[in-house]
């Protein structure tokens, strides 16, 4: 029998953690049909030698359930090597939604994920209401990756109880009408349910979002479900308000987790932000409690810090001070013009003594751009390239005697596509190491598809194999891509996924790791209705296969669209 495709003379890292081996991979019906050395005939061979080739990899983090509406190829993850993606996270769905509801689920979604009303207007064709109607139309969607998704407890409890949803607790009959619809979801393939008690998550009228009105009887009714169905994950955007309060809040979750004995995830973040921290290292003792004591939790991690992204082209920290505001509005040349002129850069420059003092209310990427405190000029770093060993604005403020907001602006100057990056969480290294390295928490957590123009998570992956692997040497590739595969394919039971291995699904990534690393950022306006958005590429991904078919050539699409909807274990039941 001829195969499909043949991934011939690589070296594979399988995803198991085992140590790499050079072999041929052939592929039939989407499928991996044999390892080894390979003689049978194939309709289509790729030369691989000199490549790592790995199982595609996996972010269980992500926002994309509007963006799977108009971006074919799941950028910007698809660039990284990533072939499977989750979405719905923290409580955030379009799905399920009455029809006139459809414009504020889209400006909920604009202001606690910065994901602009007007590209989700434009881009989605908006046919269904309830959360399988939704899956059926991802399933139906063109596509270049693999798609699974929660439903999400802010847009189930909106759809539920309306606007009653965001001041009121719920009464027996909406926890009814909520657990049947949870129910629902399960038996459609739903990958679990989300919820968030961030103080991050609010709505356009900075009220708390849905699912921070929900007591916690509500979540444990709701998880309850799951624990009744045997199926499905429960995700959780944590309290980071503040020690005593994120305490409380791991406090309560452990309960529901053990209560249900389902997968629970939350994102685990070092922080100097909030009101008396709790350490990383808190974080990371409560998951070996809590397994001790019987739950299945989880910890998701990012790769390296989370970060607030300026540039001239997107958000400044000074965009909402009166002469800048004023200035923002015009088109960047005439921008660049009037930055050039000696007295009005001496008015931009006062004004910054305005701006808001810091204080220690937790900002995400959000507010962090869009309601500034006064920048952190020792935490504001100059993005010269992607190794994170970055001038900060306050070093070249000193280097160059000159008021800080004066270096950015002379940087912007010179470089339209200077960016500036302010960590808001993971700041240090060896903390996000010191995440990474323990057994229960998942390499994760891009957000993409959300903080478009804000922060740029999507690159995790790469960012992994070139800080991590290649320059500090702290993980062998071997493990780097365990934890971007197998790993993340385990804690979402994507039971075919993850691993190169007879009879599993074809999710292949070929790369160069001599050579494997993110690309700047630029700001691009290609998103529907123009609206714009921060895009990072990748170098070093030579070729990714997905569903048994070469998706990206060199960072290129072939055109191909083989990417899947993943429906999750309750699908069985249905
Ligand atoms: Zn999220």
């Amino acid at each position: 029998m001829a195969l499909d495709l043949l991934i011939r003379n690589g070296t594979i890292v399988d995803g198991s953690g085992a140590a790499r081996y050079r072999g041929d991979i052939g592929i039939s019906h989407g499928r991996i049909a044999e390892i080894g050395r390979i003689r049978a005939r194939a309709e289509r061979t790729v030369d691989a030698d000199g490549l790592i080739v790995a199982p595609g990899f996996i972010d269980g983090h992500t926002h994309m359930d509007a963006q799977v509406a108009w971006d074919r190829l799941g950028s910007c993850s698809c660039w990284h090597g990533v072939t499977t993606v989750i979405m719905g996270n923290c409580g955030f769905a379009l799905a399920p939604c009455k029809p006139d509801e459809r414009e504020w689920f889209a400006r909920c979604l604009t202001a606690v994920e910065d994901i602009p009303t007007e590209a989700m207007l434009a881009g989605i064709d908006w046919t269904w209401e309830t959360f399988p109607e939704y899956l059926a139309t991802v399933e139906r969607l063109p596509k270049a990756i693999n798609y699974g998704a929660y439903i999400g407890h802010s847009a189930l409890r909106m759809y539920v109880m309306g606007k009653r949803a965001l001041a009121e607790t719920a009464t027996e009959e909406d926890l009814a009408r909520m657990a049947a619809a949870v129910e629902e979801a399960l038996r459609a393939g739903a990958m679990g349910f989300s919820s968030s008690r961030s103080p991050t998550h609010v709505t356009p009228d900075a009220t708390p979002v849905a699912s921070r009105i929900a007591d916690w009887s509500e979540v444990d009714r709701l998880v309850g479900v799951m624990a009744e169905l045997n199926a499905g994950i429960f995700q959780v955007g944590p309290d980071t308000s503040g020690g005593e309060a994120q305490r409380r809040f791991l406090a309560r979750l452990k309960q529901v987790a053990i209560a249900a004995g389902r997968p629970v995830m939350f994102g685990t973040i070092s922080s100097r932000q909030g009101d008396r921290p709790n350490p990383w290292t808190y974080q990371l003792e409560y998951l070996d409690e809590c397994a001790n004591a019987g739950a299945r939790m989880w910890g998701q991690t990012t790769t390296r810090s989370i970060n607030a992204i300026f540039s001239l082209k997107s958000y400044l920290p000074f965009d909402v001070l009166p002469s800048w505001r004023e200035l923002r509005r015009l088109p960047l040349a005439e921008q660049k013009q009037r930055l050039a002129d000696p007295s009005m850069r001496r008015r931009l420059v006062a004004e910054e003594a305005t701006m808001k003092p810091r204080d220690n209310v937790f900002q995400g990427g959000g507010a962090a751009t869009t309601d500034p405190r006064k920048p952190d000029y020792a935490n504001l770093f100059a993005m010269k390239g992607v190794d994170w060993d970055d001038p900060t604005v306050a070093e070249l403020s000193a280097q160059r005697g000159q008021h800080p907001v004066e270096v950015m602006i002379d940087l912007a100057l010179a470089n339209d596509d200077q960016v500036f990056v302010q960590p808001l969480v993971n700041e240090h290294p060896d903390h996000v190491l010191g995440m990474l390295r323990h057994p229960r928490t998942l390499a994760t957590f891009s957000d993409s598809g959300a903080h478009v123009c804000q922060e740029m998570g999507s690159s995790l992956q790469t960012h992994l194999l070139n800080y991590w692997v290649r320059t500090k040497r702290a993980f062998t590739l071997e493990e780097a891509v365990r934890k971007l595969t197998f790993d993340n394919a385990s804690a979402w039971e994507l039971n075919d996924r993850g691993l190169l291995r007879t009879g599993y699904r074809a999710d292949v990534v070929l790369f160069d790791e001599a050579h494997v690393r993110p690309s700047m950022p630029t700001v691009e306006t290609d998103l529907p209705g123009g609206a714009r958005r921060l895009v990072q590429k990748a170098e070093g991904i030579a070729a990714v296969v997905v569903n048994g078919e070469v998706t990206l050539e060199n960072g290129l699409s072939t055109g191909r669209l083989p990417g899947m909807l993943l429906r999750g274990p309750g699908a069985r039941l249905a």
